[in-house]
């Protein structure tokens, strides 16, 4: 048993009528040699690696060593936002915090990478806090986005150097739109189209992080990002498909990170890095 694709994934959960979750799982299990359980409790370790960040973003004072960042999820914590509803903001504030932790070299779970760690924990304590969702179902849905960045992985990238922000922060939506659909009882099927609708909607962001540190924009881009999840499976339980198979938006995803300059992935030359105010900060800060 292995897949390569999405469309593998949502052929053997049809044909096991288990989760993508749970072939995943049975997957890593069998690769590693170990036992699912053994692996899942692996899983869990991560799972509580990423509560305590996501703790920690909104209620400690968090400062970044260069100044650049930190606070901004605590105050949006505190705050009953004017658009968003306040539940969604507060998802917004965790993923925020959680990348704000990492700024601040503080432990986090990269997923798929620590520059967009706070999109897929922020998405899944939202969905456990909304829908009543036991932990055990947690992890299994953390299965699922692991299986969505694997995919991503072997066809494009999760490299803001080889493809830009949409392979980092663009791939972590799409973990967590996936799990989000399948946490919500979509079918395997509706979790492709969520996969594929985040990265429709994410295609060419590029990775441009102010004087190389992953700050600025990468806090922000989570906080863009975790949205751009929760509108991708909502459309995909509503039944709405993406008109472009899933597979082939991932290698859009891959021809376009390749055809990125060298300016906009990763070397901080290029977008906002390249402003005046973000080449000044660079001299500053190196
Ligand atoms: S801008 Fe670059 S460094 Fe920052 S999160 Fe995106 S890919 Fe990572």
């Amino acid at each position: 048993m292995y897949y390569e694709t999405i469309k593998q994934l949502i052929r053997l959960a049809g044909r096991q009528k288990k989760p993508i979750g749970e072939i995943v799982l049975a997957i890593e299990a069998e690769q590693e040699n170990e036992s699912p359980s053994t692996i899942r409790g692996q899983m869990v370790i991560s799972w509580e690696v990423m509560k305590q960040a996501l703790d920690r973003g909104v209620t400690d004072n968090i400062r970044s060593v260069s100044g650049l960042s930190g606070g901004d999820a605590k105050l949006f914590f505190a705050r009953t936002p004017k658009f968003l509803n306040p539940d969604v903001g507060k998802a917004v504030a965790r993923a925020l915090g959680v990348a704000e932790v990492n700024a601040a070299m503080g432990k986090i779970v990269a997923c798929p990478t620590a520059g967009s760690c706070g999109i897929v924990p922020a998405a899944l304590l939202f969905a456990k806090e909304r829908l009543q969702i036991d932990e055990e179902t947690i992890i299994t849905a953390l299965f699922t986005a692991a299986g969505i960045g694997i995919v991503c992985s072997m066809n494009a990238s999760i490299s803001g150097a080889e493809g830009g922000c949409q392979a980092e922060c663009g791939v972590a939506a799409a973990m967590a739109a996936g799990a989000l659909t399948e946490l919500s009882g979509g079918s395997a099927t509706m979790v492709g189209h969520a996969v594929a609708l985040t990265l429709i909607n994410m295609l060419g962001l590029v990775c441009d992080p102010v004087a190389g540190l992953v700050e600025v924009p990468c806090i922000l881009r989570n906080a863009g990002a975790l949205m751009q999840a929760f509108l991708a499976a909502d459309l995909a339980l509503t039944g709405i498909k993406s008109r472009i198979p899933v597979d082939e938006v991932i290698g859009a995803m891959r021809e376009v990170g390749q055809a990125l300059p060298e300016s906009l992935r990763e070397t901080a030359l290029g977008g906002l890095a390249n402003t005046p105010t973000g080449r000044r900060l660079r001299r500053k800060l190196t």
